[in-house]
């Protein structure tokens, strides 16, 4: 390996970063974060901070898992990789398609369709829904329904039906048949409804609305995380999942419940869609089925599509979809050493409870901070939203947002810009005192502005 001289001199200059402007990366370049452990990160200078990020919503338990690492190397000893394409398996494939039907029981998913991460789950459930449709003799149904501001990864399939600009206009034209409504997002809706159980319903009549328009025998699915990470933590009120699934059953329309952040207990219960005790008709996961450690993901399928898929008798039923890496060995044996000790460790309970803390944190941070316009949490999944005028509620500048974070990170705490959004996923592993820190950390850079 090089020596560190040349990380810090070569750093961004070859590779184009994700979410990034090549040259703003040269310009500014990235921390480079060269160990973890436990919930702290340690970047080449030597400066460790508490990882407020955890990774990207991943690494649930923190850095030092060793028995995911063992996992790992285990199987990489026994079989570093075979194909799960039609005619061989592997077994921790079997075992872990296993466990989640087992773990998503309660929503309602009976089969596993693995894929490498993310957005090859949000591919994975739109195309076997349009294919599901298909093999129902209703191959009208192609469209797509969403919420604005939802984030569904970086495929065609996900960009279109990713609600916001930055993730869309400089790749359209999109997915044709993709139509949003607005997200029940108290601070900001076209309705101007602060109240959130209000608000659910008036989406939910946006949804009703959009599908009269439509004709609802035209929709294939409509998808929507159950509490939307990316967009900047937008809480939906418990109801309007709930309201969401009647409609869909009433259309007959498929529900995609996109759970590549709020599965395995981020938001307080083990899937987003448990909070309201819904069940959805696909999930996907992701991110923290391995906690970060192996890219893996998966689109989880309900009984209904199911039993339409396996009982299919008509040239439909195949599934002509999939990745080289569709359950890895290592992967799916990382995500069993991964989901054993979520479980064990109750990762669902230290969310909820941390969480609490956490919201007391940030609400006594928008008392104190006139910048801060709102904050948004459930479980560990939260949000703060600058403003430069609360009245106005016009976003902070990047600038502005920058010092906030650097201000933090100089006070020992990892914290994610998203916009004007300062995002916080930490691992679930946190203690109370973590949280308290990261509190502080929030204050000093916020006071810095
Ligand atoms: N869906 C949601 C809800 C996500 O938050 C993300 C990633 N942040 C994705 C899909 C895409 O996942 P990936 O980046 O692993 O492709």
């Amino acid at each position: 390996m090089r020596d560190i001289n040349f990380l810090t001199e070569t750093n961004a200059k070859p590779i184009w970063h994700p979410m990034a402007h090549p040259a703003e990366m040269r310009a500014n370049p990235p921390k480079i974060i060269m160990k973890g452990e436990g919930v702290t990160v340690t970047d080449i200078d030597g400066r460790s901070v508490l990882d407020a990020v955890g990774g990207l919503w991943n690494v649930n338990l923190g850095y030092s898992c060793d028995p995911i690492k063992k996992a790992i190397a285990d199987q990489l000893g026994a079989l570093p990789y075979y194909s799960g394409f039609r005619g061989t398996s592997t077994g921790p494939s079997i075992e872990l398609a296993y466990e989640l039907s087992e773990w998503f029981e309660p929503e309602g998913m009976v089969r596993t369709f693995f894929t490498s991460g993310g957005s090859d789950s949000v591919e994975t459930a739109l195309r076997l829904a349009r294919q599901y449709w298909k093999i129902r003799g209703q191959g009208d149904r192609t469209k797509f329904l969403a919420l604005k501001k939802g984030y569904h990864g970086t495929h065609f399939g996900g960009a279109s039906v990713n609600g916001n600009a930055n993730f869309r206009r400089n790749y359209e034209p999109l997915l044709p048949g993709v139509f949003h409504i607005p997200a029940p997002w108290t601070f900001r809706n076209p309705f101007d409804e602060t109240d959130p159980a209000r608000l659910a319903k008036l989406c939910a009549k946006a949804l009703e609305d959009e599908i009269a328009f439509q004709g609802g025998d035209t929709i294939a699915a409509f998808i929507m995380e159950p509490v939307l990470g990316a967009g900047g933590v937008i809480v939906p009120h418990e109801s309007f999942m709930p309201l969401v699934r009647d409609i869909c059953d009433r259309h007959e329309m498929l529900l995609i419940a996109d759970e590549v952040v709020t599965g395995f207990g981020r938001s307080g219960a083990w899937s987003g869609s448990r909070l309201s005790g819904v069940k959805p008709d696909f999930m996907t996961i992701a991110k923290a089925i391995t906690s970060g450690y192996f890219p893996l993901g998966a689109t989880l399928i309900g009984g209904k599509v199911a039993d339409v898929f396996e009982a299919d008798k008509t040239s439909f039923g195949s599934i002509g979809h999939g990745y080289t890496y569709s359950g890895h060995p290592v992967g799916c044996a990382a995500g069993l050493a991964a989901l054993a000790e979520t479980k064990r460790l109750r990762l669902d309970e230290n969310a909820a409870a941390r969480g609490i803390e956490l919201a007391v944190v940030l609400e006594g941070l928008k008392a104190r901070h006139a910048i801060v316009g709102d904050v948004r949490y459930k479980g560990l999944m939260a949000a703060v939203e600058l403003v430069s005028d609360r009245a106005t509620k016009k976003p902070t500048d990047k600038k502005t947002m920058a010092v906030v974070s650097e201000a933090a990170y100089e006070a020992g705490v990892m914290l994610r810009v998203s916009g004007n959004n300062i995002i916080l996923s930490p691992p679930l592993i946190i203690s109370a005192a973590d949280v308290a820190k990261i509190g502080e950390a929030l204050d000093a850079g916020l006071s810095k502005v």
